[in-house]
């Protein structure tokens, strides 16, 4: 096993051989569904630069104060870009400050590295002012940027990034690192990674938290009982929804971000291109409602959704969110 990191031996390989400082860029793109491991194989190739006691050339000890600090992210030479409280994305203040820091030596290290996870979500403007630093990047400055997919990020990003593609592991490979890494049972494990969709991360985390899994697969199939469903019975589901105990805007947007996972894979699979689903579990509810829908109704539903997301976070009524949101999507046979 490379780096501790399960299943993506290639990426590993190509990080390790990123250590050479002849070799070292100046911008990396991983990109990857949600848990699939992007920030963790960020930090470990941050640690493989800085570790002080590395067992191996371009190895790291995750245990000396380089690694602690680094997987803390409390490494003074390590910034992680992520939106303010309560944003989705990156905003161009955040950009225009990580580039004054970037512009500076480093503190203790060789490289100063900022990351920033999902730049899929940073605004246009915060993708341009980044372009700027990639055009002309500090001497020793390294930017990581991970994403969903390299097509969702402004091409001339892309183009100047050494890109790096992580694809989820195989369902068996998964319930394997549970068994082995959790002591899970046998077919426990199975049943995990099938409704992780081969995402180690996603898988582990469930694996830890019984109740988030339930809630994903309550929450998918809530959404699978509406699709057949009238106007009228979907309002009283919102209107359900909305009573239910907690924060409703919580409630709300995490339910959401379920179903923006559903969806996305929709699309996917009525695009027919090679890429992993996410949803595995669901895969053939994902095709039947694919063969009902044409691309353009897809993106309508899709749109909504995030756009939903956005309005919650802005303060929107979640309710009336919710509704707009099932009166956009067509009736479906499920
Ligand atoms: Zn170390």
């Amino acid at each position: 096993m490379t780096w501790n990191i399960f299943g993506h031996d290639g990426a590993v390989n190509y990080f390790k051989r990123q250590c050479e400082p002849s070799n070292t860029r100046h911008a990396y793109l991983i990109t990857g569904p949600e848990g699939v491991g992007r920030l963790t194989l960020a930090k470990a190739f941050v640690k493989a630069l800085n570790c002080q006691e590395p067992p191996a050339k371009y190895d790291f000890c995750d245990k000396c104060q380089a690694c602690r600090q680094i997987e803390a992210e409390a490494w003074p030479d390590l910034t992680i870009l992520r939106p303010i409280e309560n944003a989705r994305d990156i905003k161009i203040d955040q950009v225009r400050q990580m580039q004054q820091s970037l512009a500076l030596a480093p503190y203790q290290s060789q490289w100063r590295v900022v990351i920033i996870p999902d730049f899929q979500n940073a605004t246009v403007a915060a993708s341009n002012a980044l372009l700027k630093s990639l055009e002309e990047p500090p001497a020793r400055a390294i930017i990581i940027l991970t994403a969903d997919a390299r097509e969702n990020l402004l091409e001339t990003i892309a183009s100047r990034c050494g890109i790096l593609r992580l694809r989820p592991m195989s369902v068996d490979a998964t319930a394997k690192v549970l068994q082995n890494k959790l002591e899970l049972e046998v077919n426990e494990a199975k049943k995990i990674a099938h409704l992780a969709g081969g995402r180690v991360g996603t898988a582990i985390h469930f694996a830890q938290n019984q109740d988030m899994l339930e809630e994903y697969h309550d929450t998918l199939s809530q959404l699978h009982e509406i699709l057949p469903e009238t106007k009228r019975a979907r309002l009283q589901y919102a209107e359900t929804v909305s009573k239910r105990k907690g924060n409703q805007r919580e409630n709300v947007s995490g339910l959401l971000s379920v179903w923006l996972t559903f969806w996305r894979d929709v699309m996917i699979a009525h695009s027919g291109a090679d890429l992993p689903i996410v949803n595995l579990a669901q895969s053939d509810t994902v095709k039947t409602i694919a063969s009902q829908l044409s691309l353009p109704q897809i993106e309508v539903i899709l749109k909504a959704l995030e756009k939903g997301l956005e309005q919650i976070n802005a303060n929107v009524n979640s309710r009336l969110v919710l509704e707009n949101i099932l009166l956009n999507i067509p009736r479906l046979k499920v």
